[in-house]
């Protein structure tokens, strides 16, 4: 497991039934609605709300109460859900030329003052119904991908 060289502590992150749960050694900074059409089955509601980090800073506590299934989505992410309660917990994804990531789904994480907020909807052109509110939102498959890109850097060597 990495060592957390600023706190010392880790952050738990747990399904709603309390049976899946990841140790995180920090706070995600990216935070975003995703309504693909992945996320619709995955999440409840009508996107997905889930945040990014690197794979490392993840450690899954819990292996046997969570389902990996790989999906043939945008970047082949292999999706855990919780063999319990079914919701989302960690979605692992690994692209070319980069480190491992994870997708964490915001409502796992614990509610602290430094939980991000989401800062867009990405692959809105497939969303169930429309969102009104002031975030930018990125309809086709592309330009998803590459409004998104600033971020996935960002986690990916950023500091
Ligand atoms: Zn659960
Ligand atoms: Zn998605």
């Amino acid at each position: 497991m990495a060592q957390n060289k600023e706190t010392g502590a880790q952050l738990t992150a747990q399904c709603p039934c309390g049976a899946a749960s990841l140790a995180i050694e920090a706070m995600p900074t990216v935070r975003f609605y995703c309504h693909c059409t992945i996320c619709q089955s995955v999440y409840p509601g009508d996107y997905g709300d889930a945040t990014l980090m690197r794979a490392d800073k993840v450690s899954v506590r819990t292996p046997g109460t969570i389902t990996f299934t790989r999906h043939l989505d945008k970047g082949g992410l292999e999706r855990g859900t919780c063999s319990q309660c079914n919701h989302p917990v960690v979605a692992f994804m690994n692209a070319p030329m980069m480190p491992k990531f994870a997708f964490v789904p915001a409502a796992v994480l614990p509610d602290r003052p430094d939980k991000p907020s989401s800062t867009r909807h990405i692959f809105y052109g497939t969303r169930a119904r429309d969102v009104h509110d002031a975030l930018p939102k990125t309809e086709g498959d592309a330009a998803s991908m590459m409004v998104f890109t600033p971020s996935v850097l960002k986690v990916a060597f950023g500091r």
